[in-house]
């Protein structure tokens, strides 16, 4: 089968198996190439398989040497169709851990399911040393409750009035994109409690409290979520909105970790990320365009990361560095800083002001982020022949 990008809007429908193996390979070289960091010897990572999650498994493994579990829900391959690009991420990840002597473990399911987390606390206990590294990076539209059963789905809505703004319509394959106006309507009530419930901080704690009942965990562990905290363009439709209500009860129930398990020296931190392109994140509508906008100005600037560069810096620089942490009043670890710097926000803001359609091209990274968008899925590569034939859909390696 020859495998070619099927786009609609922000969703791509294929993935390519060796695109998918090469975008992790240079994450695992990018990060040997920084040289290894004293971490984790032994780590969980809770949606590992894209994003911030699989740049997170990947630093441990490959710049702090620890062996890692992971958990995330990607679909496999069917005779004519590929698997999701986590799947391939996943094997991509498995296959080149264990190349460089590294003992790897996916699990392919519902993390948010006791069934899950039996699974993994199982696999901790006979294979692995006691995790000292504990990364959560889920992203989910989705939450059936472990208990009731019940199914809560997530909204990203603004909070109180509606909101109106314009954002990216992209057309991924040319690199262009056009401003269209979007509107909507306030969260109602059960709407803002189902996103607490999917993206807050009920599951993370389930995650640590089993894992340190089960004896999984060791004494002085650390455990890490991820948060974004953005500006006030994208203030209505996140902060401030329902997403935003989630990532307060994130932070709250850090909080409630450290009280908990802090005695131990254990810790547990909430960090707030940069914006970068990931099937979560060009889900809410006004971030392609706050996005695409942020990239062109921080790219001028020199201080864009992507996933894997600013996960680096993350270990090497907040979670195992030697100098005080940058901290917020909030206990928040602040990995946004080049991206909240002044100068930036402020450029950032004039051109949101003045973009229309004839300057798009030049006040925003339109194609940049068409490209990021095409490479979550293992495309828009130069070191793959997209016209090759792929006679085995669940190889990321060619025969
Ligand atoms: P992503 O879409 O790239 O990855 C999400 C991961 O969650 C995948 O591994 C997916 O398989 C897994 N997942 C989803 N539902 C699951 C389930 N039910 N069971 C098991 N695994 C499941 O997302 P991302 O953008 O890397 O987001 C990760 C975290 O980082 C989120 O908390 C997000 O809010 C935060 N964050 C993202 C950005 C950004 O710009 N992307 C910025 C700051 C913070």
């Amino acid at each position: 089968m020859i495998v070619k990008p099927r786009i609609r809007g922000f969703i791509c429908t294929t993935s390519h198996p060796f695109g998918c193996a090469s975008n992790v390979r240079e994450q695992a070289d990018v990060t040997r190439e920084l040289g290894s960091v004293a971490g984790c010897k032994s780590a969980l990572v809770v949606g590992c398989s894209a994003g911030y999650g699989l740049a997170s498994r990947v630093v441990a493994g490959f710049g702090c040497g620890a062996n890692t579990v992971g958990v995330s829900f990607e679909k496999p391959p069917e005779t004519d169709k590929p698997a999701s690009a986590g799947w391939y991420n996943n094997a991509a990840f498995d296959l080149f851990a264990r190349e460089a002597g590294l003992k790897s473990t996916t699990f392919d399911g519902d993390a948010f399911s006791h069934e899950i987390k039996r699974q993994v606390i199982d696999e901790l206990q006979a294979n692995y040393e006691p995790i000292d590294l504990l990364v959560y990076s889920l992203a989910s539209p989705i939450r059936a409750h472990p208990d009731s059963g019940e199914r809560y789905r997530s909204v990203i809505k603004p909070l109180g009035e509606p909101y109106e703004a314009r954002t990216l319509t992209l057309d991924v394959l040319k690199g262009t994109g056009r401003l269209t106006p979007i509107s909507l309507d306030p969260a109602t009530e059960d709407e803002t409690v189902a996103t607490i419930a999917v993206m807050g901080g009920d599951d993370w704690r389930r995650w640590v409290d089993q894992c340190a009942d089960e004896g999984v965990l060791s004494e002085d562990f650390k455990t890490i979520a991820f948060t974004y905290l953005g500006n006030e363009l994208t203030y209505p439709i996140y902060r401030g909105g329902t997403l935003g209500r989630a990532k307060e009860d994130l932070d709250r129930t850090c909080r409630e970790l450290n009280e908990q398990y802090g005695r131990t020296g254990a810790e547990a931190l909430v960090a707030a990320l940069k914006a970068v392109v990931t099937q979560a994140s060009t889900a809410i509508p006004v971030v392609p365009l706050y996005f695409s906008i942020l990239f062109k100005v921080m790219k001028a600037a020199g201080t864009h990361e992507d996933c894997i560069a600013h996960i680096n810096r993350l270990f090497r620089e907040q979670l195992y560095g030697t100098e005080p942490r940058r901290i917020d009043e909030e206990s928040r670890v602040r990995m946004d800083n080049f991206e909240m710097a002044e100068a930036i926000q402020e450029e950032v803001r004039q051109r949101w002001q003045s973009i229309n359609e004839e300057n798009l091209g030049e006040l925003a990274d339109v194609e940049g982020f068409a490209g990021e968008f095409l490479k979550i899925f293992g495309f828009g590569r130069d070191d793959v022949d997209y016209d090759a034939e792929i006679s085995d859909l669940a190889s990321v390696v060619r025969p």
